[in-house]
């Protein structure tokens, strides 16, 4: 990362990198007043959002069979694309494998305990809207393309 960035908006350098609730990166200007959502920003209020490095996965693309990567746009939303995917901004439209998967399903953590093996629960939501509690020590092996750990399943109507 370049050191003693300077603000585009008033030249004073850009101030430490912070992180989001939903993880992503930015580095606001350092004239900025503390962050508070409740109350208008103070100072110079230019923000540089920071790219969100993509997690590579232990998948390959069904499309092309390159690796998949793990992406987060602006507002939280998981989705596994293909590493070879991109966007030309110049042409304005998507280049090399444009495979996408979003992840829609979201974890919510239990006060339960599974009657399996004594670990929480945890509720989970898929992309359809389908609730279930399942064990939080259950998982899934990319690699194996099996599940690993506890089995218990509890779907809610
Ligand atoms: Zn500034
Ligand atoms: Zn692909
Ligand atoms: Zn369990």
């Amino acid at each position: 990362m370049e050191e003693n960035e300077k603000c585009p908006k008033c030249g004073s350098p850009l101030g430490l990198v912070e992180e989001t609730r939903t993880g992503r990166k930015l580095q606001r200007c350092s004239t900025a007043g503390p962050y508070d959502p409740r109350s208008k920003p103070t100072g110079c209020t230019y923000v540089k959002w920071l790219p969100v490095e993509p997690e590579q996965l232990d998948e390959k693309c069904p499309k092309c069979g390159n690796p998949l990567v793990m992406a987060t746009t602006r507002f939280g939303k998981k989705m596994k694309k293909c590493s070879t995917g991109g966007w030309d901004k110049e042409a304005r439209k998507a280049t090399g494998c444009d495979f996408v998967e979003w992840i829609g399903g979201t974890t919510e953590k239990l006060d339960e305990k599974c009657p399996e093996c004594g670990n929480l629960l945890v509720l989970y939501t898929t992309a359809n809207g389908k609730r279930m509690k399942k064990c939080s020590t259950a998982g899934w092996d990319a690699a194996a393309r099996k599940a690993t750990g506890c089995t218990y399943i509890e779907w809610l109507k």
